[in-house]
């Protein structure tokens, strides 16, 4: 069967992350891709893990903590569009990935914004390592969300085809709002 924009996330990320490497998970959430991505990248690895919750933080860190996966995580309690202040100069990453939105059974109205999103993107494109991915998972159901897929998608068009390598996938004839992916690539 067709994979979902969620599981094909994992696919594009796992085809291409190494042990040892350093990624960022720009949305933690509830901690499913921080986990996922600590896993690929192992205990010489390392996942810089953002989010403006400090639920987010918390949840995430017990699943660390039940996996024993906290040795190769750092949960960085701010926002993404911030990643510089993070990050050695000379650091490259090889994956990044976003689920934009709200954080699911959580208060509606934290979400993702077009400008920081934007700022972040541009901010992980900087330090790209070549073949390396980001992946944006964009749920645009709620209020708000249509005006930030918009941001996105033209971002992602605007990418020079000479540099970088653009996709989107998703479902055309489903009801609600499925999330669209959106993954580039650089050359
Ligand atoms: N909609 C997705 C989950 C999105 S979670 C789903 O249904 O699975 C998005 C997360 O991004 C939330 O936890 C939210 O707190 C966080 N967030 C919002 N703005 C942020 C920012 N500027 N930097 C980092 N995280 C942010």
């Amino acid at each position: 069967m067709l994979q979902t924009a969620l599981h094909f996330s994992h696919t594009l990320l796992k085809e291409i992350v190494q042990p040892g490497q350093h990624v960022v998970d720009a949305t933690m959430g509830n901690g499913n891709d921080t986990v996922f991505l600590a896993e690929l990248v192992g205990k010489k690895g390392r996942v810089y893990a953002f989010d403006i919750q400090e639920k987010a933080l918390q949840s995430t860190q017990k699943r660390l903590d039940d996996k024993v996966l906290k040795h190769q995580v750092t949960l960085i309690h701010d926002g993404h569009q911030h990643l510089e202040n993070y990050l050695g100069k000379e650091e490259e990453i090889h994956a990044a990935v976003f689920n934009l939105g709200y954080l699911p059974k959580s208060d509606k109205k934290v979400i993702t914004l077009p400008e920081t999103t934007q700022q972040a993107l541009d901010s992980c494109l900087q330090y790209l390592a070549r073949k390396g991915r980001i992946i944006i998972v964009a749920y645009y159901g709620h209020a708000g969300g249509q005006a930030e897929l918009t941001t996105v998608a033209n971002y992602c068009q605007k990418l020079p085809q000479k540099d970088y390598n653009v996709l989107t996938y998703q479902f055309i004839n489903q009801k609600n709002q499925p999330p669209i992916l959106f993954c580039i690539e650089k050359k």
